[in-house]
């Protein structure tokens, strides 16, 4: 069975402060794009877990979240046969993307189908939240309102009908690095999140992407210029806005227009700025068959 793995972009991203845990408290509008990596499952009849993966940097043991999400569900319900499982990445790594957390989510609903087990929605959804705070959200999909650490969520209508650029530069951000460096006592520009959410309700694509703001952009863009260089390069050659997603690096831009959006694309691709170069549109969870 094949399950797809769908990328996320933050159309907003506060931070509201540092929990005594540790973890911070943000608000953001989550959003799914036609971005996604495959997990392909089938059964086996040893028991145990083995997993292949396209790219080599990317580790196949139990640092996999794919692989802890399988053996969660695995020894949640005393599995004794066996999963063989290959992901084909496409979504960047290490990207602000939540590309891992997808797969995570996608392992739960393709272990949870394969083998029968009968949990909902939900129960993937909390069961997803030991694994990472954007797994439920990857469960989820769609356009939402995240708050605590990510899990709290709240289903928006859905976002109006866009195209999406995608440009990630060549280097890494790790998000615990991200949050160590920001400062909450100066954080600039605060994103207009309610605005956001009358905008989307409203079906104002233009209201919407101009209320598009990441509090770590400053920071992480102030380390590494090239972020700053890719957004204005999106916004000059047609975007509504350009911002950074998640904890970076990847920066995506806003259109009206899916000729503009190539034509940026091309100027783009032919700077050099950017590793990762992908024109894209929302993804609707409704519309498509799930994560099939
Ligand atoms: P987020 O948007 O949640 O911050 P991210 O895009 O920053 O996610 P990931 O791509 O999920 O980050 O991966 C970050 C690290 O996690 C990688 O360096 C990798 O070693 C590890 N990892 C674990 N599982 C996966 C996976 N399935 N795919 C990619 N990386 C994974």
């Amino acid at each position: 069975m094949r399950f797809r793995a769908m990328a996320k972009i933050n159309l907003a991203l506060d931070v509201l402060g540092k929990r005594p845990d540790g973890y911070h408290d943000v608000r953001m509008i989550m959003q799914t794009i036609s971005m996604y990596d495959t997990l392909t499952i089938e059964k086996k009849p040893e028991p145990g877990i083995s997993l292949s993966v396209n790219l080599p940097f990317v580790p196949t043991d139990e640092r996999n979240l794919v692989y802890r999400a399988a053996k969660l569900l695995m020894d949640e319900f005393r599995v004794e046969e066996g999963v063989r499982m290959n992901l084909a990445k496409f979504i960047p790594v290490a990207a602000g993307m939540a590309g891992g957390s997808s797969d995570a989510a996608a392992a739960l609903v393709g272990v949870n189908r394969i083998f029968s087990l009968g949990l909902s929605t939900q129960e993937l959804m909390e069961r997803g939240l030991t694994i990472g705070a954007d797994v439920p959200y990857c469960v989820m999909r769609g356009t939402a309102l995240a708050e605590g650490i990510g899990e709290k969520l709240t289903r928006l209508p859905d976002a109006p009908d866009c195209f999406v650029l995608i440009g990630k530069p060549g280097i890494s951000v790790s998000t615990r690095q991200a949050y160590e460096s920001l400062d909450l006592s100066s954080l600039g520009e605060r994103p207009d999140i309610d605005g956001m959410m009358r905008s989307i309700e409203a079906g104002d694509l233009y209201g919407m992407a101009d209320r598009m703001c990441n509090v770590f952009e400053p920071g992480i863009s102030g380390r590494f210029p090239v972020i700053r260089s890719i957004r204005d390069l999106m916004e000059e050659n047609g975007a509504l806005k350009a911002v950074m997603s998640g904890s970076g690096p990847t920066v995506f831009g806003i259109f009206d227009d899916r000729e503009k959006m190539k034509k940026a694309a091309d100027v783009l691709k032919h700077s050099g700025m950017a590793k990762t170069v992908y024109g894209t549109a929302l993804f609707r969870p409704g519309r498509k068959e799930g994560h099939q």
